[in-house]
């Protein structure tokens, strides 16, 4: 095979050109080579397909960027719709809009010109929503929830098809099935095909005599569903998740919308999520903290038993390993922190505020900062979950 040419090169235009210029200079290559203007011209034919190769990447702004950084070498296989190489026809059906200028005499250009009745048209379901809750242990290790969603569902009865039996459809006479009408007219350039949807079918290719009685002809009926839905590790509130297929069935066996699920983050009641790691607050009494303790904290696995060393400072960072969130589609997890408070009470006896206004006597009781402990952040060994 001989070196391909350069893109731009084909198309005429320098390398920082506009999607508009691109789409201009393609139009005046694809009307000078049309097979119309050029019957039985296998070089114009080339070059018709040629132009279309590099409309076809140059016009996709993706596909562009590749192929600038990287050349041919970068948009290998995207070529040629799929890399199965062009024929006329996909070039027809994939940049017919490509004159689709109102009152252009070239409208006609990629109207029709023999395709067969693939363009029948179907119909799209609506996508459906759903909010999912997920606990912080969900979300540690992802989930697999049973949601029953109220939705349109194809109809039994009928298969979804809308009609009563088999024998209830016919195909449509003013089109001939195809969902599509083509009319001829006469131009400068010889005789253009335009095509438009069928009004008889609505573009469905085929016309129903008698109406499934369960749907009324429609091939959905309000339904259930319980889908399973696998959320992975680490999502965060207000992801979304889409579920393929599983939204609203279409009219008349068309293809359904997708389930969309948003996920929600419940609140914990003790532990606070930042980032991959979790945050708790944990108060300590004087006495605990002055002598040491062992003391259990909630995590997202359950409760863990700690040690807190004796003459631990207000203010502490304890860190437990691995007790976070994974990042999302990532390994390992974030840490939990937790954070030493000393609780001070507000009422107190008048033997316990005697017993400290003798202590407060005691030098050991001076603030003394510089003789502290240094590092606000420490590791506790977790004794058991
Ligand atoms: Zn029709
Ligand atoms: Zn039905």
């Amino acid at each position: 095979m001989a070196t391909k040419r350069d893109y731009y090169e084909i198309l005429g235009v320098n390398r920082n050109a506009s999607a508009d210029e691109i789409k201009k200079a393609y139009r005046q290559m694809a009307i000078k080579y049309h097979p119309d203007k050029n019957p039985d011209n296998k070089e114009a034919e080339e070059k018709f397909k040629e132009a279309a190769e590099a409309y076809e990447i140059l016009s996709d702004s993706d596909k562009r960027n590749r192929y600038d950084k990287f050349g041919h070498a970068g948009v290998q296989g995207q070529q040629g719709f799929g890399g199965g190489g062009m024929s006329m026809e996909d070039i027809f059906e994939h940049f017919g809009d490509i004159f689709g200028g109102a009152g252009s005499p070239f409208d006609s250009f990629f109207g029709g010109g023999g395709r067969s009745g693939s363009r029948r048209r179907t119909f799209k379901g609506s996508d459906l929503r759903v909010k999912v809750q997920l606990t912080l242990k969900d979300i540690a290790h992802g989930v697999s929830k049973k949601i029953k969603v109220k939705k349109s569902v194809s109809c039994n009865t009928c298969g979804g098809s809308g009609a009563k039996d088999r024998n209830s459809f016919r195909s449509c006479s003013a089109c001939g099935g195809s969902g599509q009408v083509k009319r001829a007219t006469n131009t400068f350039l010889g005789q253009m095909y335009t095509t438009s949807t069928c009004t008889s079918c609505n573009g469905e290719g085929q016309i129903i005599s008698a109406q499934c009685g369960n749907c009324r002809g429609d091939g959905r009926v309000m339904g259930e569903e319980v889908i399973d839905i696998k959320v992975p590790a680490g999502v965060t509130d207000g992801v979304q998740l889409a579920v393929n297929g599983k939204g609203n069935a279409a009219p008349r066996g068309g293809v359904p919308g997708d389930l969309i699920v948003a996920i929600e983050e419940k609140e914990d009641p003790n532990l606070k999520r930042e980032g991959t790691n979790v945050v708790y607050d944990l108060y300590l009494n004087f006495a605990d903290v002055a002598l040491g303790t062992q003391v259990e904290v909630p995590t997202i696995d359950g409760k863990a038993k700690i040690s807190i060393p004796a003459g631990t400072q207000g203010g502490k960072v304890f860190r437990l390993r691995n007790k976070g969130v994974p990042e999302l589609n990532a390994y390992g997890r974030g840490d939990q922190l937790i954070h030493v408070n000393i609780w001070v009470p507000s009422k107190m006896s008048t033997e316990e505020k005697k017993a400290l206004e003798n202590l407060k006597k005691s030098p050991n009781f001076n603030p003394d900062p510089d003789h502290s402990e240094e590092g606000i952040f420490d590791k506790v060994r977790e004794m058991f979950k």
